[in-house]
């Protein structure tokens, strides 16, 4: 695989013609960042009052509910950034943003 050398960006001998057809990023991947760290709130589920209809799962931008057996959600905090539309959504109001 064709390695950028950064020098080369700095003097100028390396554009993006010189970029090959393709590539490939290196790990860590989005999986290993944890992109949850500048969050201010974050979402609760109070389990009893979860109808299971999934909005929560559809709507949350970041893939960060997560379906668990039986239909249940959970939140995915490592990735979770608080935007609280999840909450938003939520016919029964079972999910409340609550402050970090
Ligand atoms: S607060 Fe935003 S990012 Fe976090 S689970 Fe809800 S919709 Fe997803
Ligand atoms: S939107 Fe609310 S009721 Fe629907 S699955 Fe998510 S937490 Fe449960």
């Amino acid at each position: 695989m064709a390695e950028v050398d950064v020098k080369k960006i700095a003097r100028g001998d390396f554009t993006w013609r010189s970029l090959p057809l393709a590539a490939m990023i290196k790990v860590p991947t989005s999986l290993e960042y944890k992109t949850s760290d500048w969050r201010i709130e974050k979402p609760e589920i109070d389990q009893s009052k979860c109808i299971k209809c999934l909005l929560c799962w559809i709507y949350c931008p970041d893939m960060s509910i997560k379906r668990l057996d039986e239909g249940r959600v959970e939140v995915d905090y490592d990735f979770c950034k608080g935007c609280g539309i999840c909450a938003e959504v939520c016919p029964t109001k079972a999910i409340k943003m609550v402050e970090e």
